[in-house]
């Protein structure tokens, strides 16, 4: 039986996954996804308070957006989200978002890792490992084999990396020799914004009164986003307390990058006592460092996927290889404060010349390329 590694359980590994057992329903194949998180979801994360699983934060990605030059080109993947109840049309006041005429924005009541967790059920039989960081791979006797930081190697027919693409660069093993020059070329070329996000949980009963579920902040030097984020997934509940997410801006991120999670934590809440003050205290919090956040430059031409290897197929794809809307490096500064690749960030005021499609309309489009691409191999 043949054997594929996905490497990341984010959107593009779990779609892959799904789309893989859908096109391929009768064949022995056995699907392997391998992450290096304790769970799924990628840069898609839902976190939990620790003193109350129900009380949850989207700490990546907060909505996905439906454009009109999608709607009927991913009729299918939003007919079967909305009708599964992972996604529900986003109703909930966000401040300062700017709505592109006919476009449509849904949340996830069940937290934004819902979507990635819906198409791991829809892999059938997929084999999920967490904690599973791959290191290495070679090329052993016409098949991969590929080494995590703990366990044994082990061998697979196809290789499907989903990884950020820096990450993808930080491979070693035959990997390294394997790509050619001019693809190395382009995957250095890749760039990503840095930001942090904070959640902040809070007992059952706490009442966070602000006439918003969301807003966007133009006006301070550290926070970009802050989200009421129960109340924007129209999940509020006495059983639970409300939990808070807060985005900095991509100049701030950058600046703090090197310094450890603990220093910076303290600076944005500072910030948020400015803008929200008297806001209660949470029970816990967490804060999240994301060195690669949304696609600030892609792949030039925006192949979808890049095929490493053709026999034994290694391929990867992810938002580092979808279409841009950005002009060049002549992207104006709003954009890169607060980049398009991911979505929602179209939302914002900044000329159209700057915006880029949004993710999940993206790599359904991408993975859609490989998906055919591999399932290709499979046959073959
Ligand atoms: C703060 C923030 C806000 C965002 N807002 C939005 C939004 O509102 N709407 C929207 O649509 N998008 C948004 N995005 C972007 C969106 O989350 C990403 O574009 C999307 O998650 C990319 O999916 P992916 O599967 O390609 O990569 P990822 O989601 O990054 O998944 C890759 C997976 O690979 C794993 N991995 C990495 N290296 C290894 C390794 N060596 N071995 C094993 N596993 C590995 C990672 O743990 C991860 O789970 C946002 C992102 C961030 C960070």
């Amino acid at each position: 039986m043949a054997r594929v590694l996905i490497v990341g359980a984010g959107p593009t590994g779990s779609l892959c996954a799904a789309l893989l057992r859908r096109e391929l329903p009768q064949r022995p194949l056995r699907i392997v996804l391998w992450d290096k998180a304790r769970g799924a979801g990628g840069r898609m994360t839902t976190s939990r308070s620790p003193h109350n699983p129900r009380c949850t934060a989207d700490l990546g990605a907060q909505y996905i957006t439906l454009r009109p030059a999608y709607a009927l080109k991913h009729q299918s993947f939003y007919e079967d989200l909305l009708a599964h109840g992972v996604l529900k049309p986003l109703t909930a006041p966000v401040e300062g978002m700017v709505m592109e005429e006919g476009s449509h924005n849904f949340v996830t009541p069940q937290g934004i890792s819902s979507i990635v967790k819906h198409y791991l059920t829809e892999s059938a039989g997929a084999d999920v490992f967490y904690e599973h960081h791959v290191t290495q791979i070679y090329l052993r006797g016409g098949k991969w084999e590929v080494c995590k930081k703990t366990g044994s190697p082990e061998q697979f027919d196809i290789v499907v990396l989903t990884i950020p693409v820096p990450q993808i660069l930080q491979l070693q093993g035959d990997i390294v020799n394997i790509i050619k020059e001019s693809q190395k070329q382009q995957l250095e070329s890749v760039s990503y914004s840095s930001r942090y996000a904070l959640g902040l949980f809070y007992e059952a009963g706490t009442w966070i009164d602000v006439p918003w579920a969301a807003q966007y902040i133009t006006n301070n030097p550290c926070i970009r986003f802050i989200s009421i984020d129960n109340k924007k997934r129209n999940i509020e509940s006495s059983e639970f307390g409300p939990s808070v997410v807060v985005h900095t801006s991509v100049p701030f991120g950058t600046a703090h990058l090197e310094w450890d999670k603990e220093k910076v934590q303290p600076i944005i809440l500072d910030h948020l006592e400015n803008i929200m003050p008297g806001l209660p205290k949470p029970t816990s919090i967490k804060c999240q460092k994301w060195r690669y956040s949304q696609v600030t430059k892609a792949i030039p031409s925006c192949p979808g996927q890049m095929t490493l290897h053709i026999k034994p197929l290694l391929v990867c794809g992810g938002d580092g290889f979808t279409h841009s809307n950005f002009d060049g490096d002549e992207v104006p500064i709003k954009c890169a404060a607060y980049p398009k690749s991911g979505a929602t960030r179209n939302k914002q005021p900044v000329p159209v010349k700057g915006r880029k499609k949004r993710v999940l309309e993206r790599i359904q489009v991408d993975i859609q390329m490989y998906i055919s691409h591999v399932t290709r191999f499979v046959i073959s």
